[in-house]
């Protein structure tokens, strides 16, 4: 049983953080945010792939400016994300839901005091994002790259935002590596309450940036640690939203859509079982409900999944069964299974929600 830290709840447009909101799944377009046409069909792409939140990259005053127009044709919460120069902050917080500086590359603490007063008068939050690749030279030069020089850039950076009577916060701490990641956020979870943003920056491709967010969110996730989180795949968008509900589901954390079990198949395998997971894996992919369905090659270990799954294959020679919470309803020939199964999996599906 995973047991979440009670955090605060702030909002990022209507998508709330912390407390009791469901752990939201965000990501970030690659496009020159700029080519407004470009940065949209990004983020109707995220958006249609169910993310919760989108953030855009605001280097420059062309993209800073652009923020106003791009806001007002999409229904996603936005944020935009801010290095070096706070001018762009003051104006990208005119429009958006929510500005993500890294204060170790803004400077000066009177250009954090106006991005704070900017956002204080729209009432939308920001988010500390420290990052291991640039702290301040202060911490830097004190504990180098490491989790507690994160973490000390952190606290202050809370303090200050705080200082300032300003607390519509959230906070990442994001390193390359899954070691310094879990332990920077770790060490911070119990000195405040405000929602963490998880992920590990610059995690690689698909496989490498998928094994890392698993590993690294996973644990966090399962120590009851995190609020919002991205997966960071390079070059990816879509990807990054079907990883990221799938470490919720998988950590347990959220009941959403099929578990499906399958086998890894071995010298029994009585039919064409990655063909066949395949299938059900797309025909069921609009399935919100949280049922476990089990897929299995032969009868050796099927029966015993069937017993815990709502629905459930077994394959035979040339034929095979389809159970219902471990009752055998129908056994047919091999071709018929999967249309028999998806049509039980929609039936209960309707039936649970
Ligand atoms: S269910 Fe059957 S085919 Fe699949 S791995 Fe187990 S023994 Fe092998």
């Amino acid at each position: 049983m995973i047991t979440r830290y009670p955090t605060k709840k702030i909002y990022v447009g209507d998508v709330a953080i912390g407390g009791d909101a469901p752990i939201s799944v965000q990501s970030m377009t690659y496009s020159k945010t700029h080519d407004i046409q470009e940065t949209l069909e990004q983020i109707k792409r995220l958006h249609f792939v169910g993310c919760d939140i989108v953030r855009v990259a605001v280097p420059k005053m062309e993209d800073a400016l652009a923020l106003k127009e791009i806001k007002s044709q999409i229904s996603i919460p936005l944020i935009a994300d801010i290095h070096f120069d706070y001018k762009l902050a003051l104006i990208a917080a005119q429009s958006v839901d929510c500005i993500r500086f890294n204060p170790g590359n803004i400077g000066e603490k009177s250009r954090i005091k106006e991005i704070v007063k900017a956002c204080e008068e729209r009432s939308i939050p920001i988010r500390i994002g420290v990052n291991a690749g640039s702290l301040e030279k202060e911490f830097e030069d004190r504990y180098g790259a490491t989790a507690e020089g994160m973490v000390a850039s952190a606290e202050y950076n809370i303090k200050f935002l705080e200082d300032l009577g300003f607390e519509d916060i959230k906070v990442s701490l994001k390193a390359s590596d899954v070691e310094r990641t879990v332990e920077a956020y770790r060490m911070l979870r119990p000195k405040n309450n405000y929602p963490f943003h998880l992920g590990v920056t610059e995690a690689g491709t698909i496989f490498h940036a998928t094994v890392k967010s698993a590993i690294g969110l996973g644990a966090l996730l399962l120590d009851g640690i995190g609020d919002t989180m991205r997966v960071s795949i390079t070059g990816e968008l879509e990807e990054e939203i079907r990883v990221g509900r799938a470490i919720l589901k998988d950590s347990g954390v959220a009941k959403e859509g099929l578990n499906i079990i399958s086998c890894p198949t071995c010298g029994r395998i009585e039919a064409d079982l990655v063909k066949a997971v395949a299938e059900v894996e797309e025909r069921t992919k609009h399935i919100k409900a949280p049922l476990d369905v089990s897929v299995m090659g032969c009868v050796v270990n099927a029966i015993g999944e069937a017993k815990h799954a709502d629905v459930a294959i077994a394959y035979g020679k040339g034929k095979g069964l389809v159970m219902l919470k471990g009752e055998v309803v129908a056994n047919l020939d091999e071709k018929d299974l999967v249309d028999r199964f998806v049509l039980e999996v929609e039936k209960m599906a309707k039936e649970v929600q």
